[in-house]
């Protein structure tokens, strides 16, 4: 292709103004606003009272086909939302690259440039899982969080899915699953005490370090999960890597979208952008630690 107008044949590169299209805007792909739309509909889904409860979280796995236990492989190359209702992911990767990725992100919050820019908090904690009100209403999945050092109960929640967002990522080593869920405090109706002798459904002990990193309202959390489902003897051990968005930003974006649109579109773009670097350097270490061999969960 050449220029055919005269004045573009002799252009000075210093005068190319390349960074920006016609319109002097940028827009953003079709997976970013894929993914900006999809949060939007289900926050707006959700009865305003609720949506300060929200949890936006995204981990890292492989998606599976229901029909055989390998990874999806659609004729795609690049990264994707995938649709098929019958596809899952599990949260988890290989210990070795989960123990290098904990190096890389301290070793990153330790750069003379990012001092002060990441907070660190490890924590070990116990949670255990209990299913209610079967037989009356609807189930609930309450969840009792217990600090293994202090023996206190940190944290009473019950946990309702509302939606989650597959991404087939090809040319990555891991996909990725976009979840939002509402996280409801008990009330003090149903006290922690009442469920301390029943038998919770299943326990999982978490060893967790969290990089939060205010500027770009990302918590990285790297947990060592050790699950143990009642009435059945083995427990098995899990590494998940987890993106949780700050709630307060995402909210405030939200409610401000019909003034201002552009902090909401960049709020979630930045939370992609954090989950690309992370998905990319999680590839970078499963290659050079499997070597390109097919490597066993
Ligand atoms: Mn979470």
């Amino acid at each position: 292709w050449k220029p055919t107008i005269k004045a573009l044949q002799n252009i000075d590169k210093k005068d190319l103004k390349i960074d920006n299209s016609f319109l002097n805007i940028i827009p953003d792909d079709d997976l970013t606003k894929s993914v900006q739309d999809w949060v939007y509909a289900t926050i707006y889904s959700i009865p305003p009272d609720l949506r300060p409860l929200i949890e936006m979280e995204m981990k890292f796995g492989l998606i599976m086909d229901r029909k055989t236990p390998d990874r999806i492989s659609p004729p795609i190359s690049s990264q994707a939302v995938y649709t098929e209702l019958d596809a899952h992911m599990t949260p988890n990767i290989e210990a070795p690259v989960f123990e290098e990725l904990k190096k890389y992100l301290r070793g990153i919050s330790e750069v003379s440039e990012n001092s002060g820019k990441f907070s660190i908090i490890e924590s070990q904690t116990r949670d255990s899982l209990y299913r209610v009100g079967v037989a009356t209403q609807r189930p609930r999945f309450l969840r009792m969080s217990t600090d293994i050092n202090t023996g206190r109960v940190a944290q009473f929640i019950e946990k309702r899915k509302v939606a989650h967002l597959l991404l087939f990522s090809p040319k990555d080593s891991y996909d990725v699953k976009i979840s939002i869920n509402l996280e409801i405090p008990v009330s003090d109706t149903e006290p922690p005490e009442k469920y301390k002798d029943q038998t919770p459904m299943s326990e999982r002990g978490k060893q967790r370090v969290s990089f939060i990193h205010n500027d770009s309202c990302t918590r990285i959390d790297v947990t060592k999960v050790e699950n143990q489902r009642n009435g059945r003897g083995n427990s098995e051990v899990t590494h998940e890597i987890e993106l949780e968005i700050n709630t307060p930003a995402l909210l405030s974006a939200f409610n401000d979208i019909t003034s201002d649109s552009k902090v909401y579109a960049s709020v979630i773009r930045t939370f992609l952008n954090n989950g690309t670097l992370i998905r990319r350097k999680l590839s970078t270490l499963s290659y050079d630690i499997f070597e390109g061999q097919k490597k066993g969960m």
